[in-house]
């Protein structure tokens, strides 16, 4: 059963969950042209804390400007932060919580120009899990490279969250789970590695990490870039470079990061073992979960607690 919680706010009004309802003829629904968030909180000692809002609400607002008239919304940055941080306190999730800010296409128009429509603006939470399974965390997931590429620049553009381009994440995916894998990695057109469906992808080879560069196609991660900062100040090389599916196979240690899926050792790929967790990822894993908890000063300024 789909985990609810009390309120969804949908442009300024705090709505009974199970009265959050769009008609069916919302273009969105039709087209997909919409842009959303993934965003979490998790508990700390001074109460439940937002990762990386702002970055996130930014994302959001860069999103709405590849696909106008999204960008369109009466909202602020910080207007939105405070809607979010809002409805985490309504909610109650002390516990911590995920957070999906959606902005859609409202009913009035049905053709396939978005123009006319006005946006909406809907922020719903609820309290989720592991992404990909319970002990993931500690014993990775099998990955399978997938036969469908990532979406390309000039055909959906990879640098956005639009609702739509997630049909060629959920097609791959689709593909995994029926193959008895846990996740797909998506090449680029060009056949280089992107990303999973939902995260940025990781190697670590020879002690240094290394991760696909935007050109590449991967989603520019909120997650990816504090996972390469935190192996920085572990003294760890980072680098963005091009991978190809070799570069898994016989790679020292694989890894996977996004908001929903947090840091995800992998363990197999295409049936060639490369688990179980590394020393490399246990230690960034371990500083990212400090970090995300509240545990390190050094990134406290990551968090916005919800007092
Ligand atoms: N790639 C894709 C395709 C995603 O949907 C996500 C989740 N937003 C990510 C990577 C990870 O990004 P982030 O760390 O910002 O959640």
């Amino acid at each position: 059963p789909f985990p609810t919680s009390d309120k969804i706010w949908m442009d300024g009004e705090l709505v009974d969950w199970d009265r959050a309802t769009v008609h069916v003829l919302t273009p969105t629904l039709h087209y997909g042209y919409g842009v959303f968030e993934g965003i979490r909180a998790y508990p700390t000692d001074a109460g439940p804390a937002v990762f990386h809002l702002r970055a996130h609400l930014e994302r959001l607002l860069q999103s709405a400007k590849i696909y106008p008239p999204l960008d369109t919304i009466p909202y602020t940055v910080d207007e939105l932060c405070e809607v979010v941080c809002d409805l985490i306190r309504v909610n109650g999730h002390e516990g911590g919580c995920y957070i999906r800010p959606t902005i859609i296409l409202g009913y009035g128009e049905i053709g396939l120009n978005p123009l006319p429509s006005k946006p909406q603006t809907i922020v719903a939470t609820w309290e989720w899990g592991a992404y990909l399974g319970e002990d993931s965390a500690v014993n990775g997931v099998r990955v399978g490279i997938s036969s469908y590429r990532r979406i390309g620049k000039n055909t959906i553009p990879p640098a956005g969250k639009a609702n739509g381009q997630y049909l060629n994440s959920s097609l791959a995916k689709v593909e995994a789970l029926r193959a008895g894998y846990d996740e797909a990695i998506m090449l680029s057109e060009d056949g280089y590695v992107a990303e999973g469906t939902g995260e940025n992808l990781f190697v670590v080879r020879d002690g240094a990490v290394l991760t696909p560069p935007l050109a590449d196609g991967p989603l520019g991660g909120i997650t990816r870039a504090s996972v390469m900062t935190i192996a920085r100040d572990l003294d760890i090389d980072v680098h963005e470079t091009s991978l190809v599916r070799t570069d898994l196979y016989l790679a020292d240690e694989v890894f996977l990061t996004g908001t929903a899926a947090e840091l995800t050792p992998v363990r197999e790929v295409d049936g060639r073992v490369v688990g179980p967790r590394g020393p490399v990822t246990e230690r960034i894993q371990s500083a990212f979960l400090d970090a995300i908890h509240g545990r390190n000063d050094r990134y406290a300024d990551w968090l916005t607690v919800v007092d």
